[in-house]
């Protein structure tokens, strides 16, 4: 008898999460930058919410057919990458001297393998770049000439450094928070997490600065036991306390859901004002938080879930 009410006591675990929701199958989250989107205009505002749209719907179609975690990952920001509306890959910021200078990250949650590029200034797509360090090398993180000579070796597509000029910045103020950082994270039907992050960093940054973006457990982290996480906001911020590997950490050693750890990051670990983050667990909970005035963010799930908002 006991055992059969344990059973069936398992079976409604399975199919519900801890806010009573089903599990979804597979789950996408991404986010575009934390920062103030309160004095935009309609033009920057559709782009906005035109650009995660167009991002998540590339996630969704791939989760639904089967794909990887870590492909989706991929995908998803580089289509982030390639619309100039955000600060990464074509939109990207510039340094003090005028030059973009990118970084970016990815982790798989299943190896806990991972792979990030720091200060490139020809490559099209970083997480590409990100993604073949994870696979081709025995490395983790490759940065500047290097990057930029591994990137060539793998037939990545380089551009002329003028790309990443084309694009303006209305609303990037030099010595604040720039909103436009890109993220995603994932969760397969296979049950894997993946996450990435990709970045111009901050505007007028001094030549040869690097954020939390390219930095694994900072600015990106998954692993298959808790949750996938990427962040946005003031990364030396991210870097001193580890924020990414921080929501893992709470969920694991302390047993914390994964929004009261983003809480607790959020609400007592950061200043206010300093960024956001997005998580996904294991079991698909997603969590969307900031404590800046906004965060473009967006998510969708096998439930039927899709949204995108830019506060
Ligand atoms: N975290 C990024 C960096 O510090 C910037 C951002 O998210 O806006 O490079």
């Amino acid at each position: 008898m006991f055992f059969r009410w344990f059973l069936l006591l398992g079976l409604l675990m399975s199919i519900q999460n801890v806010n009573g929701e089903e599990t979804p199958k597979w789950v996408v989250v991404i986010h575009g930058g934390a920062g103030d989107p309160t004095n935009w205009d309609d033009a920057k505002r559709n782009a906005r919410l035109n650009g995660l749209e167009q991002a998540l719907r590339k996630g969704a179609e791939m989760l639904a057919e089967g794909a990887t975690a870590v492909d989706t990952v991929q995908a998803v920001v580089q289509v982030l990458e390639d619309d100039p509306a955000f600060n990464a890959g074509r939109g990207a910021v510039l340094t003090k001297d005028g030059h973009a200078e990118l970084d970016a990250s990815i982790m798989d949650g299943k190896t806990r393998n991972c792979g990030a590029i720091a200060g490139v200034t020809n490559v099209k797509n970083p997480i590409r770049l990100a993604k073949c360090v994870m696979t081709e090398t025995k490395h983790v993180l490759l940065a500047g000439e290097g990057a930029e000579q591994f990137a060539a070796n793998q037939n990545q597509e380089l551009v002329d450094p003028d790309y990443f000029l084309s694009s303006t910045h209305p609303d990037a103020n030099p010595d604040g928070l720039y909103l436009g950082t890109v993220g995603c994270v994932v969760l397969d039907q296979h049950g894997n997490l993946a996450a990435g992050t990709s970045t111009g960093g901050t505007p007028n940054k001094l030549p040869g600065r690097i954020g939390d973006s390219p930095i694994i457990g900072a600015g990106t982290y998954a692993a298959n036991d808790t949750c996938a996480v990427s962040g946005t906001g003031v990364g030396e911020e991210y870097i001193r306390n580890s924020v990414a590997y921080d929501v893992a950490a709470q969920m694991r050693y302390a047993g914390r859901s994964i929004n009261d750890a983003v809480t607790q990051i959020m609400d007592q670990t950061l200043k206010p004002g300093v960024g956001g983050l997005i998580a996904v667990s294991r079991t698909g909970e997603i969590v969307m938080q900031h404590n800046t005035p906004g965060m473009s963010c967006g998510s969708a799930d096998s439930n039927g879930r899709f949204e995108t908002r830019l506060k």
